[in-house]
This record gives C-alpha cells, structure tokens and sequence, in this order.
C-alpha cells in the first residue's frame, strides 16, 4: 500500500548552510518519520527571493510587529533602526534584508512529506525569534538571535530555517521552487511500522 500524505516545504538559509548544519537539520526532519521527496541546492536571486515572501499587509505587519513588541518591551526606539514607525514600512524594510539575505548565499530547498507533516515541522523548527525558541528546536538549539540585535545590524533575523505554515502556503510554496517531475515517489523501510500500513 502506498500513501501520498500531507506535504510541506522547507528552505534551509545560507546562516545554516554555512555553519555545517544541513545534514543536522534534514536528519532531525527524518527521524520523525516524515520522508524527503524533494531536494535542491540553490542561490535564489534577490527577486526570486522578494516573490516567495508575501506582500500582502497582513504579512509585513506580522512581522514588523516581531520587531516591535520587543522594542516595546525594552523601551527602544524603532525609528533609530527603521527610520519610521509604520508597521507596513517596517515590514517592507525587513522583507527587503530578508530576500537580499537568501541571496547571498546557498539554500536547500526541501519537500518534506508524511502525516501532518506541516505542524509537525514547525514545531521542529521552533519560533521564529530564536532567544525564545524553545530547547530541542532547530532555532533554539543552534541560535539566539533577537530582534533588536538583528535590526541594529540591519538584517533580518538568522533563524536558520524556513517552514510553510498552512496547507495553502505548503502548496504555493513547493509550487514556486519545484517542478512535479522532482518530487521523487518511493517508500521508506520503515513506513509499514511508523504508520502501521
Ligand atoms: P517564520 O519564518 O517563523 O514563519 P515569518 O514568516 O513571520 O516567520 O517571517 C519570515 C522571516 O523573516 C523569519 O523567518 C525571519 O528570518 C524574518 N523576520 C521576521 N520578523 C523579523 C523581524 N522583526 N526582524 C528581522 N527579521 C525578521
């Protein structure tokens, strides 16, 4: 019997990449259970990058708002970094370092496939401010990075990972870095006892 379960992707940063955390990062995805289908390295250009990140308002005060209730909290000033308190601003200036970032160096884009396989690689990926990234994700384990040291800096967050984050974005996103014919079909050894087929 073989089942084709719930997809998601994921984009390893070049943070990770450069550091030797590849191999680290797929395993911990595999050792769920959840089965690689799809596997490439690449440098996005910076438009490739800017078109894979939303840009719609929601989205860019989301997180411009990652920004700034830490701000708050420390009682700094968003307009020394950002020169402006616009949430929408904010989220634009950060999308810019953001794709500029996935330009600079290599990624792997990865299909990860099995049951729920979007929360369950989210929850291993942990939050995306890594200082409260709980122990045991990725971003927990291998950073501890913060807003307000990343902003000053101007650069987005180095969160080594990227996770799609709904079935809807799941599709769009495999979509935009892959072609059907690389989604490679096969069965795991493991597959009957995992999922008890
Ligand atoms: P996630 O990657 O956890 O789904 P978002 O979709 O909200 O998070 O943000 C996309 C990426 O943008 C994050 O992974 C992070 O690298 C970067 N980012 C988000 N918010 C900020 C911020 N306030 N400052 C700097 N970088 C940020």
């Amino acid at each position: 019997m073989y089942l084709i379960m719930e997809r998601t992707f994921v984009l390893i940063k070049p943070d990770a990449v450069k550091r030797g955390l590849m191999g680290e990062i797929i395993s911990r995805f595999e050792k769920t259970g959840l089965k690689i289908v799809a596997l490439k390295m690449l440098v996005p250009t910076k438009e490739q990058a800017m078109q894979f990140y939303p840009s719609d308002t929601d989205w860019l005060v989301t997180v411009a708002n990652k920004s700034l209730s830490v701000y708050k909290q420390l009682g700094l000033d968003p307009k020394k970094d950002f020169g402006t308190e616009d949430p929408v601003e904010i989220g634009k200036i950060i999308k810019g370092w953001l794709a500029e970032f996935l330009a600079s160096g290599p990624c792997v884009a990865i299909v990860i496939e099995g049951n729920r396989s979007i929360e369950v690689v989210r929850k291993i990926v942990g939050a995306t401010r890594p200082y409260e990234a709980s122990p045991g994700t990725i971003r927990g384990d291998f950073s501890t990075d913060s807003p307000e040291l990343a902003n000053i800096l101007k650069r987005p967050l180095r969160n080594l990972v990227h996770a799609s984050d709904s079935k809807e974005n799941a599709e769009k996103e495999i979509k935009f870095w892959f072609k059907d014919n690389e989604i490679i079909e096969y069965k795991r050894s493991d597959e009957n006892i995992i999922y008890g087929l």
